[in-house]
């Protein structure tokens, strides 16, 4: 098999050629047909998380072994099953869910795998789909795709079930007050996408760049507004009638978290999603004055994965922006994500 890896953090990844696993027990070996890249991958590359100050969360003292095939938004077609890998067949096109955990824990049994304090998640702690071939260790991270094709079910992997999952958590205000949405890169498209499948009222997009405003709008933005604009935080009241119910930071920088908190209306929640980094001072009485929760959402759990699945099956994939590119462009692709190149998602296929 042939894979793409990080070998130094932010070095270009490196071509690397290994034997193709056979699998045992209860794993399968899939041929990558679609791989997404991620923002986070950035941060995985790069090796640690901004955490503001001046600081840096190191992610190679938190579990990450290099060399790191990374990749997490995968489909596969099934080549190879294990002799106790029930469920699932040569030749099954499957998505294959990557939040791992131990699987033994009282936090895996949950079905919350990615919340594990052992996490073994796909393209991070183990071997991705920047590769030819992934192994899987178990049938239960496999998911029936219906006739949706490849590298539009890719994206559901990671920013499908984050998106899905922040979008849950604020379930009960979803149908009657608009939502607003922080950050329109590929997850908050995902987002907006998916929150009108999930009955949706409205939804506000914020972000700073124009093109990122006009994609969000193109697809069916109620609104979009100028997060960097000097009245933003006057802008996103009027447009949610006295303040926000529910707002979703896929940003997450210091300056993002601060306009959702100021933005909040009484009852309202702030769910962070984005890694982008930094740090934010929220005056302690904010809490009670305004009964507000800002609340983390990280990935998303089996069961998620599932519903969405499920959803996305009834309805149709998500009409997110996919371009797809050859497996060997990996680093032209994880660069032009970088520098803000990318609308929607870019995929990697075999080529
Ligand atoms: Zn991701
Ligand atoms: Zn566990």
């Amino acid at each position: 098999m042939l894979s793409f890896d990080v070998c130094d953090c932010g070095a270009p990844l490196q071509r690397m050629e290994r034997e193709t696993p056979t699998p045992k027990g209860a794993e399968v070996v899939l041929k990558v047909l679609a791989a997404g890249v991620c923002h986070s991958d950035l941060h995985i590359w790069d090796g640690y998380y901004d955490i503001g100050g001046g600081q840096r969360l190191m992610l190679l003292e938190r579990g990450i072994k290099l060399p790191l095939t990374m990749g997490h938004e995968n489909v596969g077609e099934v080549i190879a099953v294990g002799p106790e890998a029930k469920g699932v067949s040569v030749g099954d096109v499957r998505l294959i869910h990557p939040w791992m955990g131990c699987g033994e824990c009282a936090v895996c049994r949950r079905g919350e795998e990615n919340l594990c304090l052992k996490p073994c998640s796909v393209g991070i702690h183990r071997g991705g789909g920047f590769a030819t071939h992934v192994l899987v260790p178990h049938p239960r991270y496999l998911f029936d795709i219906g006739g949706i094709a490849p590298e539009r079910a890719a994206p559901l992997a990671c920013s499908g079930v984050t998106a899905y999952g922040a979008l849950k958590k604020v379930r009960e205000t979803l149908k009657d007050e608009p939502v607003v949405l922080v950050g329109a890169g590929g997850v908050g498209l995902m987002a907006l996408a998916l929150h009108s499948k999930m009955g949706g009222k409205s939804a506000i997009v914020v972000d700073l760049d124009p093109a990122k405003r006009e994609a969000a709008k193109r697809a069916g933005a109620a609104q979009v507004i100028d997060g960097g604009a000097k009245d933003a935080l006057d802008q996103i009241r009027a447009a949610t009638g006295g303040g926000s119910w529910a707002t979703i930071d896929f940003v997450g920088a210091g300056a993002t978290v601060k306009l959702g908190v100021d933005a909040a209306i009484k009852g309202g929640k702030v769910i962070v999603v984005g890694l982008f980094g930094g740090d934010v001072v929220i005056p302690t009485p904010f809490f009670p004055i305004k009964a507000m929760t800002v609340q983390g959402s990280y990935v998303g759990s089996l069961p998620e994965m599932a519903e969405l699945l499920d959803l996305v099956r009834a309805t149709g994939a998500p009409d997110v922006p996919v371009a797809t590119r050859p497996l060997d462009q990996v680093n032209a692709a994880l660069n032009d994500l970088r520098d803000g190149r990318i609308i929607g998602r870019v995929v990697m296929t075999p080529g």
